[in-house]
């Protein structure tokens, strides 16, 4: 699609259908675009109406059951609540400053809505899609019985490059593997360039009931949440002063930098865009440099980071079984460990007490900031699933709760890669040794020392695989294993061994069973 023709797309999203002239009271269904510009609903709202209603639901009471085997509920996390809490706050403080202010419900939007649209005696109801499928479901149901009530539904386009189905390979499947795919949306064209944020909203005379943000008890009350507060700021202005900074200091330097866990070099947007604070068609266009063209591919790295965002939000739509089961069938006859025997071992890596440094300082990190860096990421993750066999669920269960950009695709497709069970993932032997990637990525020890101040007098030759170091070399770092930290709990040797024993028998148990 070329650029003209998704400028006419996005346009299409904010003006009127031709004929129709549209009055009265909107409701603006906010969800996760938590932000006021680029944001077509809101424009569109206050372009045909009259009086515009923003509204926050808060709805868990159906998912109570995370991230099961059989089952389809990611009810939000601890640290996704924190972030909830503040982003709502900053969003309302924004709408009041344009005459504007935003309802709190909560229950089951089903309910919810069409009380409101009594309510206020709206004549439409409008909002961006998200592409998940309980979500969609929930929106169809919506959308009629508004038809019923003669209101009108009005889903726009969420935060994507480009729409799910608009992205197909040659023979109109949908792509399974990133770099066909990526190709095929580069293609496409730039998104749409971003739209200002209104200049006013007008607001009804009169209000509807609403909760006090406070009501929604969105804010765990627990001590966790004081260092990640202080590591972040959400809500629009954080992101976007966030991606100011990138763009100033650091995209320039994201190459060299991005795999370091010790330095600060990537864009740390990822909570930000979950929460749609900042859309994507943003961050493509702020990297655009007119004078070359378009895109400036001097970042082209930068930009296939967001290609695997896309490629994750894409994936689930397509196979909405993802977060539940893996992709690859083969893996349902993996022989995780299971029950009693592994308990021990995933405390241990919750905690960041495995006796890895390099696991353990990514795990600390991730408790303290409600946030890892990608890399450690993937070697936390290899960890879990490989060296102790451990089902990935388990592993994307932990993250879904303590991450404050936990996100359903992202999330999905990054431990579905890591245990090898996805379509475009890393080939399950390919097991990676967390005390080499250590010495490759951290080769100073910087970030291991941060996170693991008992380990911070070891020298970079052993702070990897402390178990290495002679006794000698322990005593001066006052490091005495077992004691001041852990022993690994598994073998460095048979790690690896074990996990391609199991994989082994995956592929005997499938032969078996066919
Ligand atoms: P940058 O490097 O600055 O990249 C910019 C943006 O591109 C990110 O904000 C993100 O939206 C997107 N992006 C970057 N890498 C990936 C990727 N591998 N897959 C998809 N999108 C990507 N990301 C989440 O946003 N939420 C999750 O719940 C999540 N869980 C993960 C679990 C595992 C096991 C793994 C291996 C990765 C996971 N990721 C997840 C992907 C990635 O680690 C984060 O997006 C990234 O670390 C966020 O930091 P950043 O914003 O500084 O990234």
């Amino acid at each position: 699609m070329a650029e003209a023709e998704a400028e006419a797309e996005a346009e299409a999203e904010v003006e009127p259908e031709s004929g129709v002239s549209a009055r009265g009271t909107a409701i603006l269904w906010l969800r996760r675009d938590l932000r006021l510009s680029d944001h077509y609903a809101l424009l569109r709202a206050c372009r045909d109406y009259d009086r515009v209603i923003p509204v926050f639901i808060l709805f868990e009471g159906a998912f109570s059951q995370r991230g099961k085997k059989n089952s389809d509920s990611w009810p939000l996390g601890g640290a996704q609540r924190w972030w909830l809490h503040h982003s709502l706050r900053e969003l309302d403080k924004s709408l009041n400053q344009l005459g504007s202010k935003l309802i709190f419900r909560q229950g089951d939007p089903l309910q919810e809505i069409p009380a409101l649209v009594k309510e206020t005696g709206a004549s439409a109801v409008l909002w961006h899609r998200i592409y998940e499928s309980q979500i969609a479901v929930m929106d169809d149901k919506i959308l009629k019985v508004l038809e019923a009530e003669g209101c009108k539904g009005l889903p726009h386009r969420g935060d994507l490059l480009h729409e799910p189905d608009t992205v197909q390979s040659g023979g109109g499947t949908p792509f399974k593997v990133f770099t066909p795919f990526w190709r095929s949306l580069v293609k496409m064209g730039a998104p749409a360039e971003p739209k200002a944020a209104p200049k006013s909203i007008p607001a009804p005379a009169k209000w509807p009931k609403s909760l006090e943000l406070r009501d929604l008890y969105l804010e765990p009350h627990a001590k966790w949440v004081f260092t990640i507060a202080e590591e972040w700021v959400p809500g629009e202005g954080g992101a976007k002063s966030r991606l100011r900074a990138f763009n100033d200091e650091k995209a320039a330097r994201y190459v060299p930098d991005r795999d370091i866990p010790s330095i600060k070099g990537v864009s740390r947007l990822s909570p930000h865009l979950h929460f749609g604070e900042i859309t994507v068609r943003q961050i493509w266009h702020s990297f655009h440099d007119a004078t070359k063209g378009g895109f400036d591919l001097r970042f082209e790295p930068y930009r296939r980071q967001l290609g695997w965002r896309e490629f994750a939000r894409h994936s689930l739509w397509h196979f909405p079984n993802a977060p539940r089961a893996p992709m690859r069938a083969e893996f349902e006859q993996f022989p995780w460990r299971e029950g009693a025997a592994i308990s021990n071992d995933l405390k241990a890596w919750q905690s960041g007490l495995t006796g890895y440094p390099m696991v353990d300082a990514g795990m600390r990190e991730l408790w303290a900031t409600g946030w890892m860096h990608n890399r450690v990421r993937m070697v936390v993750g290899s960890f879990l699933v490989k060296n102790l066999r451990i089902h990935w669920l388990e592993g994307a269960n932990w993250f879904w709760d303590t991450l404050v950009d936990a996100d359903l695709a992202n999330n999905t497709m990054g431990w579905q890669w890591a245990a090898g069970c996805g379509f475009d993932a890393a080939p399950y032997f390919r097991v990676f040794n967390p005390v080499l990637q250590g010495q490759r990525f951290d080769p100073d020890g910087l970030y291991v020392k941060k996170w693991i101040p008992e380990l911070k007098h070891l020298p970079p030759k052993y702070i990897h695989a402390p178990w290495e170091a002679p006794l000698a070399e322990l005593a001066r770092a006052r490091v005495i294993l077992g004691e001041t930290y852990p022993k690994p709990v598994v073998d460095p040797a048979k790690g690896r061994q074990l996990a391609l024993e199991a994989y082994e028998t995956m592929k005997i148990l499938r032969i078996k069973s066919k």
